[in-house]
């Protein structure tokens, strides 16, 4: 009794926080959240108190140097794991586990390899019980968004690393999730290949108003993409700094604005971590 009380009391406190007093929807809340994982071998604190809001439409994006816990917190919001403690909250209930609200896009695309492309963007409103006539029309607008119209009846085997990521895209995005969480999305591609995704995920921003939480460590990817930039501590992570990346879009990768901020989110990424460099914390720009 007494813990329900105490849970139903939290509902009613985050549900009165989302809507706040500028009226801008808070989607995702973590307060104090931490995880250590324990193994044979050794105890690890992955996460240490990372505490911030995400709000409705925003694009967040994470740096951090290699190990700091950057996919463990994506793992959390994506009820992949549990943390060992503090709350995370999804719409104001607390996040139990995967939902269709939350969607994941991995660094490596996890298609199915035996559907075509078009059959690969379909299958999550199969999942979600959408009927064949409706289906027809999304699964064709999010091929058109990111650009494979003409692929649609091509094998998984038959398609380059960037056009694999785009079906991976358009199936996330195709079944309109809250919001979508990108792991380092565009690391396994050539460089040409993520320059364009990166513009072409930047286009599909705004034209459908998606959440996002995309994680990298390119951090000129950081500044073209993101609204908002949390910096990370190496591990066990914590968010170090926050930088809001206060530019108007489309932006250019190229313009000194964008190569600025880049700037910026390396300095305070290396900022007193600079003894600890090594190959995984040098950031190019
Ligand atoms: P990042 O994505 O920033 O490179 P991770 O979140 O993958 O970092 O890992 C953070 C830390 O947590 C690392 O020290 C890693 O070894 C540890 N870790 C991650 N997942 C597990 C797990 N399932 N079991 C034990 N340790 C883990
Ligand atoms: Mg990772």
């Amino acid at each position: 009794m007494v813990l329900s009380a105490t849970f139903d009391r939290e509902l009613v406190e985050t549900s009165i926080a989302t809507v706040g007093n500028t009226g801008i929807e808070t989607l995702l809340t973590l307060s104090n959240v931490s995880k250590h994982f324990s193994t044979s071998r050794h105890d690890t604190t992955a996460l240490n108190d990372i505490s911030f809001d995400i709000k409705k439409g925003e694009f967040i994006v994470v740096v951090g140097p290699s190990g700091c816990g950057k996919s463990t917190l994506l793992n959390l919001i994506a009820g992949l794991d549990k943390a060992t403690s503090g709350t995370l909250t999804f719409e104001g209930k607390p996040i139990r586990g995967p939902g269709a609200d939350r969607v994941v896009v991995f660094q490596e695309a996890a298609l199915y390899p035996w559907l075509n492309v078009r059959s690969n963007v379909e299958f999550g409103l199969k999942m979600k019980g959408v009927p064949a006539k409706e289906r027809k029309p999304i699964v064709d607008r999010y091929l058109e968004l990111v650009n494979l119209q003409n692929f649609q009846k091509a094998l998984v085997h038959e398609l380059s690393g960037g056009m694999k990521q785009r079906v991976q895209i358009a199936r996330a995005l195709a079944v309109e999730p809250d919001m979508l969480l990108m792991d380092e999305p565009f690391a396994a591609l050539d460089a040409q290949t993520r320059d364009a995704l990166q513009l072409e995920l930047q286009d599909i921003w705004t034209r459908t108003g998606s959440t996002i939480f995309f994680i990298t460590h390119n951090v000129r990817e950081a500044a073209l993409l993101a609204d908002r930039v949390l910096v990370m501590t190496p591990s066990p992570g914590a968010i170090k700094a926050e930088i809001p990346v206060a530019l108007q879009r489309p932006r250019n990768p190229d313009t000194h604005a964008v190569v600025d901020y880049a700037a910026e989110i390396r300095s305070a990424l290396q900022h007193s971590d600079y003894h600890r460099a090594t190959a995984d914390t040098v950031y190019a720009i």
